[in-house]
């Protein structure tokens, strides 16, 4: 049964190249969409145009609703599910010590690991994120416990156990053997890779291989995830890590993994190239599939490396303000020609909500110093939270946007349940340039959304329900 849905249309149309995704911004005020059978999107314009083989089916009006691509988070973090906002850490490497290894380390207790999926599912339908990238938590268990649920509500997820062979006293419970962290990764691909559908371009639940970050990991970690990938590659594993997140001078994550590895770069590490002086020691992990989070601190060899190697950057501006971790440079960064997309890094983070994460990449962005600050586009905001997030998943031929064909991913917005954000629709100021005016509808949406204001959330023309 095809479904058509009525509302105040928003996407970014076809596969424009990060930064100048300006003139793909596509808006129809008095838009449909309509979802062939298949979930799939048969026809995105004017309401008065559907073609005539549709108009007989059932209608969805969410006038004067809006209704968006669904949002993409290229990085969140399950085992933190319960802690956002956790205080007394500080920066980086001591809020990882004080705070999150002791509560990722609640996972091992099955009852608690099922109440954080359950709670992590929510808390996504709630916030409108229809795909994720989900770093995971050491204990299988916790991960089949999150695929599970992820599975029954229908939400779209690349995951992978959090891989630690090596760590402070903190972080002891989450540690396995070498063997084990290689073991279990290979199991969990095993279990749940494409599970759904038994095929990887159909799937909606994906696996990746996840160590926490290069400090977390020993050479030989390193070298045996290299051959572990190397070897699931061409069956679309993905690779997930963190990358130039923190430098505070001498303590810093950036100083301390560069000092443990004697490398010239922190992605060396990631590039098979973790011996003393970046000397090759392995595989590399980079890659199409492969997604690094924060990229504050990069040199300019790691962004050519991570854009020819077509490996994409989640970049987290709500928890590199939570951590001090400093602003990733938008002008430099995306002229390297990475892919850039949004991450929330909960708990990292304190916010589940893309638009909240795009509210702070503008507000980061524009106060760069000097020629560095960019007043960012709504349109460039609108594809950094959708589009580029299933690009940077290796998925922008199945979703992502509202082009024919894709599978249909969207949010259904109602300003009426946030009064500020209806007031400021209903009154702010419009430019007589009806593309300017536009460009501001789309900004005070995106800026004002909050979470009761996602009314409805859909997966491949599904609705998804909340509990
Ligand atoms: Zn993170």
């Amino acid at each position: 049964m095809s479904q058509v849905h009525l509302g105040h249309i928003f996407h970014i149309a076809g596969s424009p190249v990060t930064g100048e995704v300006a003139d793909a911004l596509v808006a129809e005020p008095d838009g449909a969409l309509v979802i062939d059978d298949g979930g799939r999107i048969a026809y995105c314009g004017n309401r008065a145009d559907i073609p005539a083989g549709y108009r007989a089916e059932k209608v969805f009006d969410h006038r004067p609703g809006f209704l968006l691509p669904g949002f993409v988070d290229t990085h969140i973090h399950f085992p933190q599910t319960f802690a956002g906002d956790a205080y007394g850490g500080g920066q980086l490497l001591e809020w990882l010590e004080r705070c999150i290894y002791p509560a990722e380390s609640r996972f091992a207790e099955p009852e608690f690991a099922q109440l954080a999926a359950t709670e992590f599912c929510e808390r996504r339908v709630a916030a409108g994120t229809t795909a994720a990238m989900v770093f995971g938590s050491a204990f299988p268990h916790a991960q089949d416990a999150l695929f599970a649920e992820t599975q029954r509500r229908g939400l779209r997820m690349v995951s992978g156990r959090g891989i630690q062979t090596t760590g402070e006293k903190s972080a002891a419970p989450l540690l396995t053997t070498e063997d084990d962290a290689i073991r279990l990764t290979g199991e969990e691909i095993g279990k749940w890779h494409a599970a759904d559908t038994g095929d990887v371009g159909t799937a909606l639940l994906h696996v990746a291989v996840v160590p926490r970050f290069s400090l977390a990991v020993t050479r030989e970690t390193l070298k045996n995830l290299g051959e572990l990938y190397d070897s699931v590659r061409d069956r679309g594993v993905y690779f997930h890590s963190h990358l130039n997140e923190n430098n505070r001078p001498g303590t810093g994550e950036v100083d301390s993994t560069k000092q443990a590895y004697d490398v010239a770069t922190y992605l060396d590490t990631y590039d098979g190239k973790f011996l003393p002086g970046s000397a090759e020691g392995g595989k590399s992990l980079l890659g199409r599939r492969s997604i690094l989070a924060h990229c504050v601190h990069c040199q300019d060899v790691e962004l050519r490396r991570m854009a020819e190697t077509g490996t994409s950057i989640a970049h987290c501006p709500v928890s590199q303000q939570f951590l001090g971790s400093g602003t990733m440079p938008w002008k430099r960064t995306i002229a390297s020609g990475v892919t850039v997309a949004a991450g929330t890094d909960f708990g990292g983070g304190d916010e589940w909500l893309i638009p909240q994460v795009l509210s702070a990449a503008f507000k980061v962005h524009i106060s760069e110093p000097g020629e560095d600050g960019v007043s960012m586009h709504p349109a460039e905001m609108l594809f950094t939270g959708t589009l580029a997030g299933a690009r940077a998943l290796d998925m922008e031929s199945r979703f992502g946007n509202f082009d024919l064909g894709k599978e249909a991913d969207f949010v259904v917005v109602d300003p009426a349940r946030v009064p500020s954000l209806e007031s400021a629709l209903a009154q702010g100021i419009r430019s007589e340039d009806s593309a300017l005016a536009r460009d501001q509808t789309l900004f005070a949406l995106l800026m004002g959304l909050r979470e009761p204001a996602i009314a409805e959330v859909y997966v491949r023309g599904r609705r998804i329900d909340l509990h």
